[in-house]
């Protein structure tokens, strides 16, 4: 790759007035107030919810001197400030406190701009875009990089693993950098002009309509990573991108599964997909394919994800707490041999339909175990199809009555195809109970009686 020229560095923060809109839980808000404070710019952060529905994100802030609105946000903040930062969960045209500093004058931008515009040198970065895949082929690009250049000279960051702003300055011209970019991180970016050295997209499907306003507007956001490439820069594109416009010089397509499959602690055909997408990506920087592969096979995979999170006498438990939609689930449940899977099904009710995935589950899954509030309506659709069902009410009798009944080379999977708020504070808390409660009955001096092995 030839050098690109680098962005020009941004005008100072000091001393300026910046509002920061959405503190929010998951990192985005807080890495940027941060780094703003760390500036010297004068923040306001502005926040939606209450004080008491923040309080994790406001004691990752304590040390930071910043003022705090919560609880609403006041249109005057929004036109007397020098800068306005969106979180990019608010709709950028037509949240009406955006608009108001628009028609002030005010500039609006966001923490991954902020971030993309300090970094040393674009070719070095991969971005990953998709509708589906992101954070795993995210992940999977930036375990294979750290195995081959040192975790010192890789980082990972965007939508995953928190703000990379903090530490922008530790980035060194030589590092690589890895970003998970949503398509509203992209729609941010837009007028940026700004592109990765090596774009990668994994699929593109109708998602995040009610955000971006139509599926054009959604696949145009998404176009952002590859519109200012150029001839010297690369792609990876995942199935079913034929059409999308390429300025990139080095294309790889990767249309379906790799043959023979890669060797992968991850199952499911989109875990291949996802792995040889990933393969593609770290070869474009010039790292060792085979190498690369090497360490994917030993990548467990994200937290919550699919997850291999414990093997006890030949079962292999998996965590999929993420999974809280039929379609999500039934992928999840299709990675495994027919007959070998223990399901957990059931949760907070979202209102999805459960009939095509009661019915794979009655064919797929050896025996479905449901909680939550559309436990018994999953259970009702499973044992009409012909299934087995135990109807367990919540999560702890569920791993107890699996934990009693599973063989070697049983698959114990927990992808309840249902949010979690009825009985759990959120996916993570409900993925995080689950291997709690694997590893108390599964463990020395567990109370439950095993069944004896089969002839
Ligand atoms: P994202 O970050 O885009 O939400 P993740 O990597 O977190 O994606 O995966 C979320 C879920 O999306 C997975 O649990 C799986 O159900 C599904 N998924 C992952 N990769 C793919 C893929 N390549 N194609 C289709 N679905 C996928």
């Amino acid at each position: 790759m030839t050098t690109q020229v680098k962005t020009p560095q941004p005008a100072s923060l000091a001393g300026r007035r910046v509002v920061v809109m959405g503190l929010g839980r998951f990192g985005g808000g807080i890495g940027v107030t941060r780094f703003l404070a760390g500036q010297g710019a004068r923040v306001l952060v502005t926040d939606r919810a209450k004080e008491q529905e923040l309080t994790q994100s406001l004691a990752a802030i304590a040390d930071c001197s910043a003022e705090l609105r919560l609880g609403e946000h006041r249109e005057s903040d929004f036109t007397t400030a020098d800068l306005v930062i969106a979180s990019p969960a608010v709709p950028l045209h037509t949240d009406p406190y955006l608009q108001a500093a628009r028609r002030a004058d005010v500039p609006i931008t966001s923490e991954i701009r902020l971030l993309v515009e300090r970094l040393p040198d674009r070719t070095k970065v991969v971005g990953v875009t998709g509708s589906a895949g992101k954070s795993t082929t995210t992940a999977m690009i930036g375990h294979a990089l750290v195995s081959a250049y040192g975790a010192g000279r890789v980082h990972v960051g965007g939508n995953l693993g928190g703000s990379l702003l903090e530490r922008v300055e530790t980035i060194g011209p030589d590092d690589l950098i890895v970003l998970e970019l949503s398509s509203f991180m992209l729609e941010h970016l837009a007028p940026a002009r700004w592109s990765p050295g090596v774009a990668v997209v994994t699929n593109i499907t109708p998602n995040h309509l009610d955000w971006h306003g139509c599926f054009e507007a959604y696949a145009a956001a998404k176009r952002v990573i590859l519109d200012h490439q150029t001839a010297d820069d690369a792609a990876v594109l995942g199935p079913g991108l034929g059409q999308m416009p390429v300025h990139a010089g080095r294309v790889v397509r990767v249309e379906r599964p790799p043959t023979p499959s890669l060797a992968l602690l991850l199952p499911g055909g989109h875990n291949q997909l996802n792995a040889a997408v990933a393969l593609a990506a770290v070869g474009m920087l010039g790292a060792d394919r085979d190498a690369a592969a090497k360490a994917l096979a030993e990548f467990a995979g994200l937290p919550h994800r699919l997850q291999m999170a414990v093997e006890h006498e030949g079962v292999r438990y998996y965590n999929d707490s993420k999974a809280t939609t039929p379609e999500a689930t039934m992928l999840a449940l299709e990675s495994f041999e027919p007959g070998v899977a223990h399901l957990i099904l059931g949760g907070y009710d979202k209102g999805s339909d459960f009939t095509e995935l009661a019915q794979k589950a009655a064919k797929h899954a050896q025996a479905v175990y449901t909680l939550g509030l559309t436990g018994p309506k999953i259970a009702d659709l499973v044992e009409k199809a012909g299934g087995t069902v135990v109807r367990c009410g919540n999560l702890e009798k569920a791993v107890i009555e699996i934990v009693g009944r599973v063989h070697r080379d049983d698959v114990v999977l927990l992808s309840t195809a249902s949010a979690s708020w009825d009985q759990f504070t959120n996916y993570e808390q409900r993925g995080a109970a689950f291997i709690e409660l694997v590893l108390r009955y599964t463990g020395e001096g567990s109370p439950i009686p095993k069944e004896k092995p089969r002839p």
